[in-house]
């Protein structure tokens, strides 16, 4: 799927309708904490150029409500960006990650990075302070993340969300006829010398005739065990349906 249909996806799932829905429940929010606002709709960083092995998915977007108009916009309302606009970058954590992973499996040109919810909403115009709450979530991976990933098609997902989002994803077949889950643990063990740690991780593979998908839910590279992590991702890659315990 090239950019201009993923970007007519956005406009026509969010511009008219989810983000109308995202704009009720602010108003309801707002009720509450007056000071609540809306950053986005804003999510997908667009970057290659050949048809999408993988997709990277966050939670939603790191940009403050001041830096908002600081970002080049797509259509008004999205950013499309090449591998070098962002892996050429050293001091983007997120990105580097996600860059040896893909250096190491699909390559760089052949990779989609976008969010699960479009929006976030806070009452913060400089930081990000996130209060978006699970309601906006169902609105956007229901009506739009689905969309998105059925359109692009890729062999694999990866969500870097935890099991936050579980009970929204479930629900969903993104275009393919059936779905199941691959092992019955959902946690994987890291070890770093003597030392162990317990990540999550959901394998679902999604099936359409011959044409397999595989989504993994694991954690947030932030704060994890950052080199184990990206090993463990590449070796998923390369055997999705292993087991891992
Ligand atoms: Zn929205």
């Amino acid at each position: 799927m090239g950019r201009n249909s993923l970007f007519r996806i956005y406009k026509d799932a969010i511009n008219p309708k989810n983000c109308r829905f995202c704009e009720q429940a602010l108003v309801e929010d707002r009720k509450k904490k007056p000071k609540t606002k809306r950053v986005g709709p804003f999510s997908c960083w667009h970057m290659g150029e050949k048809a999408t092995e993988i997709v990277f998915v966050g939670k939603n977007t790191w940009v403050s409500k001041k830096q908002e108009t600081d970002y080049k916009l797509v259509n008004g309302k999205f950013r499309d960006v090449t591998p070098e606009d962002v892996f050429s970058r050293d001091d983007n954590k997120y990105f580097n990650f996600i860059r040896d992973i893909v250096d190491k499996t699909s390559g760089r040109g052949s990779v989609c990075v976008t969010n699960l919810a479009k929006c976030k909403v806070t009452d913060d115009d400089e930081s990000y302070v996130d209060l978006t709450a699970n309601k906006y979530y169902g609105n956007c991976i229901a009506k739009v993340f689905s969309e998105e990933i059925a359109g692009l098609n890729p062999r694999y997902v990866v969500l870097f969300t935890n099991m936050y989002f579980n009970e929204y994803l479930e629900k969903l077949l993104f275009g393919r006829k059936s779905c199941e889950d691959i092992g019955k643990r959902r946690t994987i063990t890291v070890t770093r010398g003597k030392e162990n740690r317990t990540y999550p991780w959901l394998v679902r593979k999604y099936k359409n005739g011959n044409k397999e998908m595989y989504m993994l839910v694991t954690r947030h590279p932030q704060r994890a065990w950052r080199k184990e992590l990206k090993s463990e991702i590449v070796k998923w890659t390369q055997n999705p349906e292993r087991i891992h315990y």
